[in-house]
């Protein structure tokens, strides 16, 4: 446990949560700050900074449990669909983030706001040559 990790000390108990599920690795509870009611998050109980330093294990663990959770929230919210995403932001302990998506835009990245909020706009294609590129850098990066 981190001495000032908010969410460390939400998983051991020492703050309070809105808590839905919890087992001896993993905790999901209410975002304070929701995007939509029943935005939760899932956390490893132990310190990770970054989602892609997560094992394996527990990273699977986080995922099958927003999965849990976004048929809930399915079921609960009459929604078609839900988002799952890490972003790093606000609390430095690797956190998911499992959203109700009542519209398009509840999860977005300006690139697809150029049209305005009713519309979804696609970013300009990238260039065919640019991207077998950036495949490439991908590639020899991933084989070490
Ligand atoms: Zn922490």
């Amino acid at each position: 446990m981190h001495q000032d990790c908010l969410f460390c000390k939400i998983a051991s108990g020492a703050l309070p949560a809105h808590k839905i599920y919890e087992d001896d690795h993993i905790l999901a509870f209410l975002d304070l700050h929701p995007i939509r009611p029943g935005h939760s998050l899932v956390i490893p109980k132990k310190h990770y900074v970054w989602f892609e330093d997560l094992p394996e294990k527990l990273a699977t663990r986080i995922t099958t449990c927003a999965q849990k959770i976004a048929r809930a929230q399915k079921i609960i919210y009459q929604v078609q669909r839900v988002s799952m995403f890490y972003t790093g932001i606000h609390v430095p302990h690797a956190h998911a983030h499992v959203v109700p998506m009542h519209h398009v835009h509840d999860v977005t990245s300006t690139a697809y706001l150029l049209d305005g909020i009713e519309s979804f706009s696609a970013p300009p294609q990238a260039d065919a040559g640019e991207l077998a590129d950036i495949a490439n850098i991908f590639a020899d990066q991933l084989s070490n």
